[in-house]
């Protein structure tokens, strides 16, 4: 049968160990560079490189290098420390958690055997460190296990990595002093796991956040097309306030003036005709005087929608201020004309306005003009301005052509 421990040399599993610890800290720090605000890669690459450094100088716990020159001794110390104070600095980070005095402390005096090593035998120095070593892995294990009982997987999966660690060094430990049967490479295996434990926890972190930041887009650009929504919508009544006069619900003036000269420009070129009506309640003062300004407010009101009522659809008409109308009839000559506004006439003299019990009769004047070709609205308004005025002096409740 084949003695498989046998080919588990140290050599070889040193040689191992070494290519996926180069591996690692090279994808790592390369990972890091790219992003310097995810410090975890660093931690990762400098616990990688402390792994190879003691792989390439000899274990320390093999009864330990009595020939090697000094500077070996140093080199593997450091590794010691730097792997595993970087994994501490790695479980702090991805557990978002500082790093407090004592503990930056602790790592300033792990590294006063290492400086030692470099002059003096490691037969004192190596335990002290191991100690202090394995104090910094104890911690890492307890903060990570603390946070995986949280529910945090990234922390999960580098806790059981650590586990791991923990106890091939363990038994490495216990195996070299002969109280186990002794197998080589137990640290490379320990480390080889613990390192694809956390390259797996990083990356699951990273995915996790690239999701988080991409609903939050979601998110954020839901509400930017809501926000955009309200305002078009806002607008739109803005828009629709600043057309209407609030009293009649009609629109105002500008709003006339606009939708007229609109009107104005296609029944020129059509070649069609149309005319404009300018409407004034009799005695309106009289009205407010008798029934008040509310009285008058009720009156106005109805007197809109009397006009509003007896016109076509494709008629303006608006408030054109105080107790004044204006109307203008597209398609609609002179004689038409006098036929919709003594149509209009008809309708206010015809109303019955009750208010507070009370009811108001009115009556209104108008005067009328067709809108002639190379005309203006302005100069066709002051036609039929004119044109009222006779009606007004004529009597009132009646039509006049301008
Ligand atoms: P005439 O027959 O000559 O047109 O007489 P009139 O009293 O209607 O004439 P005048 O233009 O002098 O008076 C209009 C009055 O309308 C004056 C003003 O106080 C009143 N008025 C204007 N706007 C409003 C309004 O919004 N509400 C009310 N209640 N009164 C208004
Ligand atoms: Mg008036
Ligand atoms: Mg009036």
């Amino acid at each position: 049968m084949t003695d498989w421990t046998s080919l588990l040399t140290i050599e070889r599993v040193d040689a191992f160990g070494a290519g996926v610890y180069v591996l690692m800290a090279v994808i790592h720090l390369d990972l890091w560079l790219h992003r310097k605000d995810r410090p975890t890669h660093l931690w990762l690459a400098i616990s990688a490189l402390g792994a190879l450094l003691v792989n390439i100088t000899g274990q320390l716990v093999r009864p330990l290098l009595p020939n090697a020159p000094q500077v070996l001794v140093g080199l593997n110390m450091m590794g010691v420390a730097l792997a595993l104070v970087s994994l501490y600095e790695l479980v702090q980070a991805v557990g978002l958690r500082p790093v407090t005095r004592r503990a930056r402390v602790f790592q300033v005096l792990v590294f006063i055997p290492v400086v030692g090593g470099f002059f003096s035998s490691a037969a004192v120095l190596g335990p002290a460190l191991l100690i202090m070593a394995a104090g910094f892995l104890v911690a890492a294990m307890h903060n990570a296990i603390h946070d995986a009982r949280r529910g945090d997987v990234e922390a999960r999966m580098l806790a059981a990595g650590l586990v791991f660690l923990f106890v091939t060094l363990m038994y490495d430990v216990v195996s070299s002093l002969r109280l186990l049967p002794r197998t080589e490479g137990m640290p490379v295996l320990g480390f080889t796991v613990l390192f694809l434990a956390a390259a797996r926890a990083l990356s699951t972190r990273f995915e996790r956040e690239y999701q988080e930041l991409q609903s939050l887009r979601a998110h954020l650009e839901l509400r930017v097309q809501q926000r955009t929504a309200d305002l078009q919508e806002a607008n739109r009544k803005l828009d629709a306030l600043a057309q209407t006069d609030a009293l009649t619900g009609l629109p105002n003036r500008r709003s006339f003036a606009e939708q007229a000269d609109r009107l104005i420009v296609q029944h020129h070129r059509a070649g069609s005709v149309l005319s404009v009506v300018m409407v004034d309640v009799d005695h309106f003062k009289r009205i407010n005087d008798e029934f008040g300004h509310h009285g008058g407010d009720v009156t106005l009101r109805a007197v809109a929608q009397a006009l509003r009522g007896a016109l076509r659809d494709q008629d303006i008409v608006a408030r054109w201020g105080g107790e004044e109308f204006i109307a203008l009839l597209p398609d609609t000559d002179g004689a038409g004309a006098v036929h919709v506004a003594e149509t209009l006439r008809q309708a206010v003299a015809g109303l019955n306005v009750v208010h507070n019990t009370a009811s108001i009769r009115v009556t209104a004047s108008f005067g009328l003009a067709v809108h002639e070709d190379q005309s203006s609205l302005e100069a066709t308004t002051s036609r039929a301005d004119a044109a009222l005025y006779c009606a007004k002096r004529d009597g009132r409740n009646r039509v006049a052509v301008g």
